[in-house]
């Protein structure tokens, strides 16, 4: 399989090269060339999750330099339970929060890292990870690389604006990971992390790459599940489901849609954003505007410029395309908390506020009886918001816990590139 960018201007590249270079030459995002068409013998309802993501990801990587790694790397990347829990015989929800740090990026996360390690035998070079993150995608990264060998990794963070829990998930590392605590707010954060790659000699010496949510690598991975678990409920219920999808920079609906593509049985797949409106927005009025990001309690889902829009919008070039295989509601913080207390009053299910913002799309906007609404993070990783609203302390998952334990090590940096890189 090769890859081309969705803006036209780059040479095609091998997957490898599209995982290691992260955005193409021209700016834009590595698609496949074709989507393929599922193999027959994964619609066998019995196969276990690493047996579909086997199959799934063989045409992806055909004729690829790593293609004999990749059925070792999906044993060891996806080592973890993929339930697909119903509440009710036609409403399911698919729990995608059981990885080492509680919420869907574990996938990608862990995915890149067992690749980019491996890449190692073939650069022949050390990589250095830079990733400035304001809550989930650092602490997936950190844990996903966390011994991985000829790779470091710096995790940027701004200081004193992430939760003590979150903080505890970027700090708790040592080894081959260094935390920063940035005395200033995330955009420093990013804005040292985009000086850095623009710098030719610091790029060559550390051999700097990134491993944010638009990398080909996060994104494969995230199609297996819609296509393990589309299968199972039809099993299981006669009808294929539509899927409801929290999103923000849509990385994780773009997984479902070539799911889709490329024959998975999904009747239709519905985004649920929060206050941040620029998806529904676009689909109504068909212009696309980007806008500064709101903060709302869905906090990882606080976009206002959905960089991976661009690949969605590669899939479905008109308008007309676009309405007839998209469609998005936008879900107040008052409603996912009244969301949150809803659930829990009918089914004892506590959801995280994301997974709210589905449950609501779910219950006042989509028609079928057939649903599956995707839980993307573990509703302990925002106990803040959910325990008041559900009156219950929450069990905290097991691996989340270990970390919560381990000692924090970090080092406090003022917002300027030649500070990661003194030592
Ligand atoms: C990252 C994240 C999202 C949004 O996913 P996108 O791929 O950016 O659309 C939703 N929920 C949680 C818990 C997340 O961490």
């Amino acid at each position: 399989m090769r890859y081309k960018s969705t803006r036209g201007l780059s040479p095609e590249v091998s997957a490898f090269d599209a995982i290691i270079q992260g955005l193409a030459p021209d700016g834009g995002l590595y698609i496949p060339k074709e989507l393929p068409r599922l193999d027959s013998a994964v619609f066998d309802p019995n196969l276990s999750y690493t047996s579909v993501a086997k199959l799934v990801l063989a045409p992806f990587f055909a004729g690829d330099p790593l293609e004999a790694e990749i059925p070792s790397l999906c044993d060891e990347a996806f080592n973890f339970p993929v339930p697909l829990h119903f509440l009710s015989p036609t409403k399911a929800v698919l729990e995608l929060y059981h990885g080492p740090t509680a919420a869907f990026k574990d996938f990608g996360a862990r995915f890149l890292a067992g690749f980019m390690e491996r890449a190692f035998s073939i650069r022949k070079s050390p990589m250095m990870i830079l990733v400035a993150t304001s809550g989930d995608t650092g602490g997936a990264v950190a844990s996903a690389f966390y011994g991985k060998k000829h790779i470091e990794v710096k995790v940027l963070f701004p200081k004193g604006r992430v939760s003590a829990r979150q903080e505890k998930q970027l700090t708790c590392w040592g080894g081959n990971v260094s935390s920063y605590s940035v005395r200033g707010a995330f955009d420093d954060c990013q804005t040292m992390v985009k000086q850095a790659f623009m710098d030719p000699e610091l790029k060559r010496q550390y051999g700097l790459t990134s491993a944010n949510s638009i990398n080909l690598g996060r994104l494969l991975p995230q199609s297996i599940y819609y296509i393990y678990a589309s299968i199972r409920y039809q099993h299981q219920c006669g009808e294929k489901p539509v899927i409801i999808i929290p999103s923000g920079n849509v990385g994780n609906a773009v997984g479902a849609f070539w799911a889709k593509e490329m024959g998975a049985p999904i009747q239709k797949i519905v985004l649920a954003v929060n206050e941040n409106r620029t998806i529904p927005d676009f689909l109504s009025t068909g212009v696309y505007e980007a806008r500064d990001s709101i903060a709302t309690i869905a906090n990882a889902m606080d976009v206002g410029d959905p960089s991976n829009m661009e690949r969605l919008r590669f899939l479905y070039h008109d308008m007309e395309t676009m309405r007839s295989n998209v469609s998005a509601f936008s879900v107040s913080d008052d409603r996912i908390r009244d969301t949150i207390a809803a659930v829990w009053d009918d089914y004892g299910y506590a959801v995280c506020p994301h997974t709210a913002a589905g449950e609501y799309v779910r219950r006042h906007h989509v028609a079928s009886e057939h649903t599956v609404v995707v839980a993307t993070a573990h509703p302990a990783k925002f106990e803040t918001i959910v325990e008041p609203v559900i009156q219950t302390e929450l069990p905290i998952p097991e691996s989340l816990e270990k970390l919560l334990h381990k000692e924090s090590r970090y080092t406090e940096i003022d917002p300027e590139v030649s500070a990661l890189f003194s030592v």
